[in-house]
């Protein structure tokens, strides 16, 4: 099942997505809300809208707390990354993004020459914790998902490594497109065989598939939730594939006037304008 937060006639509701309408779900406000009641009492209205007729918003317009982030979670990915850093390999990194800096799957994402001149694109499989995970066994981990999207962990390199401290050049307003819907954990019991696509103006920069993650989806629930609690609606956005800007051979960053898609299979495409401040 596809879930989507849409915006139509001014308001603000969750629904569910069948081919090329969406069907407004009456049981929840949200899909915090939704999350949390879980899927198996959910009623949705009986008419459906067109979905051309509906502004999509990210899945979950404001998270409750920072999205956790995976970096060098690709293996292909962590030796160009350390490449272009003169740098060795090193392990998976966790880092978080501000929830501010969430977008949505067709918004505009501003490129502001005067905070970063290095913005870059990075697709992403993210996950959406179902239930409360404490000291969750990897064996068990995949039954607290709540459903996948598609995230574009876009970046501005130079604020990444102005520091040792990655958060503020991944929290930038917008920052964050995410969507366009969430495909439930029930549709893709393997996340570990995906493939991930990102575009520039139609040219292909990124070609992964989630089985070169270092760190299974699995894994990461298992260790973040030694240490933490993870609760409903809480977002892990599991790394990036090889091919993002500052690691090419010269380096490319995004401009206004470009074209930003992300895609990832069995979930869907994302497409963002880029604009001047
Ligand atoms: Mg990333």
């Amino acid at each position: 099942m596809k879930l989507a937060t849409y915006e139509y006639q001014g308001k603000t509701s969750v629904g569910v997505v069948l081919d090329d309408a969406i069907v407004r779900v009456e049981s929840a406000p949200d899909m915090l809300t939704l999350i949390e009641q879980g899927v198996a009492g959910m009623h949705a209205a009986r008419e459906s809208i067109p979905l051309h007729q509906v502004k999509l918003l990210a899945p979950i317009p404001r998270p409750r707390k920072n999205i956790f982030a995976l970096g060098r979670n690709y293996a292909e990915h962590a030796k160009e990354s350390a490449a272009a850093r003169g740098e060795k390999v090193g392990p998976p990194v966790v880092f978080t993004k501000a929830p501010t800096t969430v977008n949505a799957p067709f918004g505009e994402i501003v490129v502001d020459p005067t905070l970063s001149v290095q913005v870059d694109w990075e697709v992403e499989l993210a996950v959406i914790i179902g239930k409360r995970a404490r000291k969750v066994s990897q064996s068990d981990a995949l039954s607290y998902v709540f459903g996948y999207t598609v995230l574009n962990d876009v970046t501005a390199r130079d604020l990444q490594n102005r520091t040792s401290q990655f958060f503020v050049g991944k929290s930038i307003d917008g920052y964050c497109p995410m969507g366009p819907w969430i495909v439930t954990a029930d549709e893709i019991p393997n996340p570990q065989n995906l493939n991930l696509k990102c575009s520039v103006n139609g040219v292909l920069k990124q070609e992964g598939n989630t089985n070169d993650m270092i760190y299974t989806v699995a894994f990461v629930i298992e260790d973040l939730s030694r240490m933490m609690t993870l609760e409903p609606g809480d977002i892990i956005t599991t790394g990036t594939p090889a091919g993002v800007g500052f690691a090419r051979k010269p380096p490319e960053f995004l401009k206004p006037g470009d074209v930003l898609e992300s895609q990832v299979e069995k979930i869907g495409t994302m497409r963002n304008p880029i604009i001047a401040a």
